[in-house]
């Protein structure tokens, strides 16, 4: 099981004593207040991208992050994908599901999932890692869970598929359990962590 340390809206302070206490993983949500954090923090320090992509965004975030968890369209996977430096490592690539019920948020519908996973995999830059959900808040345990189960049940569909994914990105504070009985291997933790965000 991983760990991603969310510090959005954590001071530098905070998140380098959470690196010393043993943390590597760290997740922000913006771009611009992580780019500035960034070069503050131990190297050691591995970044994960957790909020929505915009595609003017794209480069920043291939240049300073080690992965990226919300990668939802082949336009913005085609960006980054173009955007990675060839001396850096493959940028980790998660892609966001949508929510059932979610109207517009962040994600990709279960139909273009496949089309998407493909194409990731065969773009220079980007490493297909697997798949990322953040259910709609406040669902109760049982739609909660059922949501968790449904991208599961698509992420094992992608290694049927022959897809090299290891990565269920799934669970935050207020429902991290529910997630680890679904099968993640990816927590994204803030407020149990740091405290609430100031
Ligand atoms: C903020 C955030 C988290 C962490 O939320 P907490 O409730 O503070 O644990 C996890 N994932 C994403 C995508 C987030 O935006």
């Amino acid at each position: 099981m991983r760990i991603v340390a969310v510090s959005k809206r954590q001071p530098v302070a905070e998140i380098q004593a959470a690196c010393d206490a043993g943390l590597i993983h760290f997740g922000e949500n913006y771009v611009q207040e992580a780019v500035e954090k960034i070069p503050a923090i131990d190297s050691a320090a591995v970044w994960h991208f957790i909020g929505p992509v915009q595609s003017n965004k794209t480069r920043p975030i291939a240049e300073h992050f080690d992965w990226v968890h919300t990668v939802a369209s082949e336009r913005i996977a085609e960006r980054l994908s173009a955007q990675r430096a060839e001396r850096q490592a493959d940028l980790n690539t998660c892609i966001q599901l949508r929510p059932a019920n979610a109207g517009q948020r962040h994600g990709v519908d279960e139909p273009e999932l496949p089309a998407l996973a493909e194409k990731i995999s065969a773009l220079p830059g980007l490493r297909l890692r697997g798949l990322m959900i953040m259910p709609l808040p406040n669902l109760g345990e049982a739609a909660t869970r059922a949501e968790f189960e449904r991208a599961n049940g698509l992420f094992e569909a992608m290694r049927n598929a022959g897809l090299a994914v290891d990565t269920l990105s799934m669970g935050m504070s207020a429902d991290l359990e529910a997630a680890i009985m679904a099968g993640s291997t990816c927590i994204r933790v803030g407020t149990d962590l740091f405290g609430a965000r100031k």
